[in-house]
């Protein structure tokens, strides 16, 4: 158990883990402000993410973005990223489930430590590991969950919306009742 973000952080550049740490250029831990009500998780670094040690870089970080600052977002200002996985698996395959289950040790102390309002997994790997293992994006997405008094919703990974720009609208949606919620949790701090 970590008392600071920056411990863990350290902590976790030097994982060894699983096997994905034999491929990797970096491992990439997360990003944004830890002091934030909200965490998105997305599945693990590709080859951008790699090698630039960022979370959501290239096409689908932009379109992320986007979403994000349609509805008062900024991932330098108040929210954080991670990942389920925080090395790149090769060629971009899907995380195995002994590498998602050895890498949660990260995510679960950079949860207990960030203490989240509301985790929005991004894509299905994520909301299928957190949220429960028959998620279906294409059905479930934009539903809040509450998990031991942390709201959790699923929506679409953005790679999966530049493959299919028709479930953009959907996504849009999801941001929306994200930002509703965003809203409640404001009006009860006040
Ligand atoms: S993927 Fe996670 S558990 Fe595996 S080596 Fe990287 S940081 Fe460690």
């Amino acid at each position: 158990m970590y008392d600071s973000f920056n411990t863990l952080k350290n902590d976790c550049l030097l994982c060894r883990r699983c096997g994905l740490c034999e491929g990797r250029t970096t491992v990439v831990f997360g990003t944004g402000n830890e002091n934030s009500n909200i965490l998105f998780i997305g599945e693990g670094p590709g080859e951008q993410e790699d090698l630039r040690a960022e979370p959501f870089v290239g096409r689908s970080g932009k379109l992320l973005d986007l979403y994000l600052n349609g509805i008062g977002l900024d991932r330098k200002k108040n929210i954080y990223i991670a990942n389920i996985v925080k090395c790149r698996p090769p060629q971009n395959r899907d995380p195995l489930p002994q590498e998602q289950e050895e890498c949660l040790f990260w995510l679960r102390e950079q949860v207990r430590l960030m203490r989240p309002k509301i985790i929005v997994c991004l894509g299905r790997i994520s909301a299928a590991k957190l949220i429960s293992p028959q998620f279906k994006v294409t059905v479930d997405h934009g539903v809040f969950y509450d998990k031991k008094g942390i709201l959790m919703m699923g929506t679409f990974h953005p790679a999966a919306l530049l493959r299919d720009p028709r479930k953009k609208e959907d996504a849009l949606e999801d941001f929306l009742k994200l930002k509703e919620q965003l809203e409640k949790i404001k009006a009860a701090q006040n």
